[in-house]
């Protein structure tokens, strides 16, 4: 892999003046497709900012996308994460642990019970039985027109969909961007209609859960995060909105495209098997960081590396 072949959508260095002095953070891969470069970066940069700074990372798989788990892609989390050098305090610590112990599938009638009390509170969820060619056909860009809004449909699991309305002028704060979320992201989605609760719930719940204050994530996923955001006010859930988000510029292919875990670009397994090292995407991480002196080959470098920083800016810092 040649490295020229990497760019960045955005190549401005990660503000890292944001970071909780003691994060608690974590890596969350989905067992969905093999992990690529760009997973690899997002894991590198948490690790290496939670490890610098004494914090708590947690390993946490979402596997509620059923239709899409392969037990060979959770195995390939756990060698990946290996191979990568990258530790994690709480969390499965195999495929068989987490079975046992961390699938998430064990918490849906939790997920469930949580949304049951979010209705009752706020009366702003809805149900809502549209397909997705449905809303396409009536909103090209994808936005979920409010066609179920009013209808008052009674929820048949499996069947129907369940919305968090979000209201005209809604404006949500992620760092310095303000972000009207009706028009970014729309009525969206809160327990999906094969039955399962979707990404941004039981994302939320999780982080909310776990006192994370510290997530790591690409450019791509900032209207997720606003999005998280409001359902946290929803929810009046306290620690989750007191979370210091860092959005990462994405890796990208040769082609200038995002790097899809379906198309198996960039695969970390594909890279370990022709005896490839670690060292291109340390590096990779180490340029998202902005971190430019020395060599960096490994995750302990990396952290090395921030450690460093972080005594210089401490140094820096006014009395
Ligand atoms: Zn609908």
């Amino acid at each position: 892999m040649q490295e020229t072949f990497i760019t960045f959508e955005n190549s401005s260095p990660m503000c890292l003046s944001q970071v909780p002095s003691k994060p608690v953070s974590r890596l969350a891969p989905t067992p969905s497709g093999f992990l690529h470069l760009g997973n690899a970066v997002n894991f590198l940069v948490t690790w290496a900012i939670v490890r610098s700074r004494n914090g708590s990372l947690h390993l946490r798989i979402d596997d509620m996308d059923g239709i899409r788990f392969r037990p060979d892609v959770l195995e390939d989390i756990f060698t990946s994460l290996d191979w990568l050098g990258l530790d994690w305090d709480t969390g499965p610590s195999g495929p068989d642990d987490f079975y046992q112990n961390f699938s998430l599938h064990k918490k849906k009638e939790y997920y469930r019970g949580r949304l049951q009390a979010l209705d009752k509170m706020r009366r702003k969820t809805f149900v809502c039985r549209c397909s997705r060619a449905s809303i396409k056909k009536v909103s090209p860009n994808g936005l979920y027109p409010g066609t179920c809004r009013n209808a008052d449909l009674v929820f048949e699991p499996g069947l129907h969909a369940v919305r968090l309305r979000v209201d005209n002028d809604t404006g949500i704060q992620v760092n310095n961007h303000r972000i009207d979320l009706a028009e970014a992201f729309g009525d969206f989605v809160l327990w999906r209609k094969d039955d399962q609760p979707s990404y941004h719930l039981a994302s939320l719940l999780e982080d909310e859960e776990g006192g994370i204050n510290l997530i790591v994530r690409g450019q791509d996923l900032l209207f997720s995060t606003a999005a998280q955001i409001y359902l946290a006010q929803c929810f009046g859930f306290s620690s989750f909105p007191a979370c210091r988000f860092l959005h990462h510029g994405l890796v990208l292919g040769d082609n200038g495209e995002k790097l899809s875990k379906s198309r198996g670009a960039y695969a970390l397994k594909d890279l370990r098997q022709s005896g490839g090292s670690p060292a291109f995407a340390v590096k990779t991480a180490a340029r998202v960081l902005g971190l430019k002196h020395n060599p960096i080959l490994t995750a302990q470098d990396l952290k090395h590396a921030l450690i460093s920083l972080n005594r210089q800016n401490a140094f820096f810092k006014p009395a």
